[in-house]
């Protein structure tokens, strides 16, 4: 089981995803388990609960604390060894490959920002890795974290249902997934290409990754680099 422990000055955001649909499953399968802590409740501040502080050096608004961080971590890694991520617009840019890297370990302990950020001391001593979600700055961590919960989460084996299969997906192999039909084969004169509908799987299997290929050119040339680069060309 992998166990998540999120730091957030909001708990409350996370009731919605994690208790619907797949992540609802990976936990009644025991195959997650998530925990919420709310920064708050690790204050020395017992009156106000403080988190923050102004920034030294001046500058607009305000940083979380060391104390509150350092004593979350602390109680909540006890004697246990967990990986310490940071979500964070100048982390490494989150990607499959970390997710499927991620979903090896025990214990993670994803502390979500705010305002301007945190101290940078948490993330020299007690942060081991830094995550991005992408280049765009949002108001907290916590979506950040609900992503790499989400990422991870649907990679651990036994996870998804047979019916609902990671080997097409994009990413894998460096490729954005093709296009996908459902029917009706016929949508209002919309036709799906009739290659689907021959019932020959090697020329539908063929069809699929030209289509990939051809699309990862297009929207994510970077991609396409690397899948040539796999394949010797
Ligand atoms: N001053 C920070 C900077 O320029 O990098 C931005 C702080 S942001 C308003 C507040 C918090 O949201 C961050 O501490 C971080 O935890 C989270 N956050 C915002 N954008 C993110 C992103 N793209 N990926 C991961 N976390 C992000």
């Amino acid at each position: 089981m992998l166990r998540f422990d999120i730091i957030t000055l909001f708990p409350k955001v996370f009731n919605g995803i994690f208790n619907e649909s797949m992540i609802k499953r990976a936990k009644e399968k025991k195959k997650v388990l998530i925990k919420i802590h709310d920064l708050r409740d690790y204050s020395s501040d017992k009156k106000r609960h403080s988190v923050d502080d102004r920034p030294f050096g001046g500058g607009p608004g305000m940083v979380l604390s060391p104390q509150p961080l350092f004593d979350a971590v602390k109680k909540i890694k006890g004697r246990k060894k967990a990986k310490v991520i940071y979500v964070t617009p100048s982390g490494v840019p989150f990607s499959q490959s970390h997710a499927k890297r991620l979903t090896k370990h025990k214990n993670l302990i994803i502390i979500c920002g705010h305002y301007e950020g945190i101290d940078e001391r948490v993330r020299e001593h007690i942060v081991d890795e830094e995550f991005s979600i992408g280049d765009y700055v949002l108001t907290g961590g916590e979506i950040p974290a609900m992503v790499m919960v989400d990422a991870i989460t649907r990679l651990i084996p036994g996870v998804l249902g047979k019916d609902e299969s990671l080997v097409n997906e994009s990413f894998e192999a460096d490729l954005l997934e093709g296009p996908q039909y459902t029917r009706p084969a016929d949508f209002h004169g919309l036709k799906v290409p009739p290659v689907l509908l021959s019932g020959h799987h090697q020329q539908i299997a063929q069809w699929r990754r030209a289509q990939a290929v051809q699309h990862t050119q297009k929207i994510r040339p970077d991609l396409a680099g690397k899948w040539r680069q796999h394949r010797g060309q």
